[in-house]
């Protein structure tokens, strides 16, 4: 049986994902390493809500803590492009491990959410892929996104509300709309009558 490490981002997207890899009759391990997200409390939150998870499925999972300052160094100030950063860092973190424990290949639960820069996504997992000389694992996970909600409330996990960086969690806090680019989209005055 082929195995698979898979990098995980929260338990919600896990639910899914895990099952759908290991339907395909893949042997599933995880990785949790999440630098970008902010704040503490949300980051302890989401990697509990993990640890759950793993716990009820039977799922070996390694728990790479990092440092909120290794998504800073990455991102620099290229805050308009970070996602590409974000992913590099956290799928490279992946592949690296995969390489090292000499599992056959890599994947991750992003590739659920509707709410990703998708095929962004995709490009940088297939160039840590050619870096690190192991295999990306991609399946379009989205039309499970929906299920995953379900499972996750089944499981009683933790949801949250940002993407996961310090800008995301601006950004729904000031209702601010993000073009794919991520620009602020400006909202036009309305002159008062
Ligand atoms: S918006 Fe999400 S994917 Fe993009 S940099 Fe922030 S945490 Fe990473």
């Amino acid at each position: 049986m082929a195995n698979l490490l898979l990098h995980t981002c929260c338990g919600p997207c896990a639910t899914y994902s895990v099952e759908e890899w290991r339907r395909k009759g893949l042997e599933v391990a995880a990785l949790w390493y999440n630098p970008n997200i902010h704040p503490w409390h949300e980051f302890i939150l989401r990697r509990e809500g993990m640890v759950d998870l793993a716990r009820s499925l039977e799922l070996p999972l390694d728990i790479q803590e990092g440092q909120v300052t290794d998504y800073f160094r990455r991102v620099g100030r290229d805050r308009v492009g970070r996602c590409a950063h974000c992913f590099s860092l956290r799928l490279g973190e992946t592949a690296r491990a995969a390489r090292e424990w000499g599992l056959d290949a890599f994947s991750t639960t992003l590739l659920i959410s509707p709410y990703q820069k998708h095929e962004l996504l995709q490009e940088v997992a297939e160039e840590v892929s050619r870096r690190y000389k192991v295999r990306f694992l991609y399946r379009d996970l989205r039309p499970g996104y929906q299920r995953s909600r379900q499972l996750a409330r089944q499981h009683g996990l933790y949801r949250q509300k940002h993407c996961g960086c310090i800008y995301s969690l601006r950004e729904r806090l000031s209702g601010m709309q993000v073009r794919d680019d991520g620009t602020p989209v400006v909202a036009r005055k309305v002159a008062p009558r």
